[in-house]
């Protein structure tokens, strides 16, 4: 029996253990992939702190966000623009809808088909045990697409676009074309955010106003497209973030807010909105009341679920035509073993980090 090096939740809030566990069975079309890089998600830190929902039991590997090389295939695929892959490389792939039901085949809104299935919260000590990132090797599923990476995007990064990077990009499909004399505010300075700085700047936005903290965080998202950023734990009244956003805005709002901190933002956040702007809520963590005194007239809200098999192709894409426009690597701002996976999550659930990656020799 081979096995894989694995960070595995085993009690909520408890230390991730390091196990090791069982390589599954491949069949027909399915794969083995060894890791080369895991980022970290804020998801994983919530999913680490207790149950999510949706039927989470533990153990789980933790990590959703891998990169890594084909160690095994079982049979031939091709990748998502039909050029066959082989052993040796290296790939992200994408999360599979059913394309069959409503959603899939008539709405064409495959993100929330009831059967859509996903990784990185499966049981680790059931076939095919390894479904999470934060291990050696794990296991691709013969129905996911699999979309090689450009040589020009790090694995970091790479891995970075299996789940935080795709999410920006299905957000700005559902928001459609900036325009050119729009102002675009940003809440929140985690990777969702910093990414989408870098992608409404280049999507054509005058200029991109970022509210978010700590300082470190707030340096970077500057390099990558914001223009003015405010630190909320320094303005800590509302009503100033209120009127630096009408500064920069001739008194009227901006004309799209980008929520990517938690759903608790999206009452400041209409308030930060001009009539008749759109609004895009992709920052889904945490429960909140959304009570408003009164919306925005002619207000667009549009909330985003995870990516389509496209969404991760784009990502890479625009990290691999834009890399001397931006720093994408600076988004990587801690890099840990997999011993370190108690480190590392600390130091996502602190915001001491933009994002972690653990990488694989
Ligand atoms: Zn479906
Ligand atoms: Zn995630």
């Amino acid at each position: 029996m081979r096995y894989s090096r694995a960070a595995v939740i085993t009690r909520h809030n408890a230390p991730l253990e390091i196990q090791n566990v069982p390589f599954p069975e491949l069949t027909k079309g399915d794969l083995l992939i060894r890791v080369v890089s895991s980022t970290l998600c804020g998801t994983d830190v919530h999913r680490w702190h207790g149950p999510l929902g949706g039927g989470d039991t533990l153990p789980i590997i933790t990590g959703h966000e891998p990169c890594g090389v084909i160690e095994e295939i079982a049979g031939e695929r091709t990748d998502i623009l039909g050029n066959p892959v082989k052993r040796g490389d290296r790939v992200v792939w994408s999360y599979v809808s059913c394309g069959s039901c409503y959603y899939c085949s008539v709405a064409m809104q495959p993100c929330i088909c009831p059967d859509r299935a996903s990784w990185g919260h499966n049981r680790s000590d059931e076939p095919p045990y390894l479904l999470g990132s934060c291990s050696e090797y794990m296991y691709v599923p013969r129905q996911c697409l699999i979309v090689k990476v450009p040589d020009e995007v790090s694995s970091h990064s790479a891995a970075a676009s299996a789940c935080a990077y795709r999410t920006c990009m299905h957000g700005f499909d559902r928001l459609g074309a900036i325009k050119s004399h729009e102002t675009v505010l940003i809440q929140g300075s985690g990777p969702i955010g910093i990414f989408c700085a870098a992608v409404a700047k280049d999507h054509g936005a005058k200029q991109v106003l970022m509210i978010g903290a700590p300082n470190p965080r707030l340096e970077v998202a500057k390099r990558m497209g914001a223009d003015h950023v405010l630190n909320f734990e320094e303005v800590t009244d509302a009503k100033d973030r209120k009127e630096w956003v009408a500064s920069h805005t001739g008194g009227r709002g901006a004309d799209i807010v980008i929520q990517a901190a938690t759903n608790g933002a999206v009452p400041e956040g209409l308030s930060l909105l001009r009539g008749g702007g759109r609004f895009l809520n992709i920052g889904v963590g945490g429960r909140a009341a959304i009570a408003v005194d009164a919306l925005p007239q002619q207000l667009s809200f549009l909330t985003v679920r995870s990516g389509e098999p496209r969404h991760w192709l784009q990502a890479l894409d625009f990290m691999a035509s834009r890399r001397d426009r931006y720093p994408f690597e600076e988004m990587i701002s801690a890099r840990y073993k997999l011993d370190q996976i108690n480190e590392a999550m600390s130091a996502m659930a602190s915001f001491s980090v933009v994002k972690a990656a653990i990488e694989f020799a």
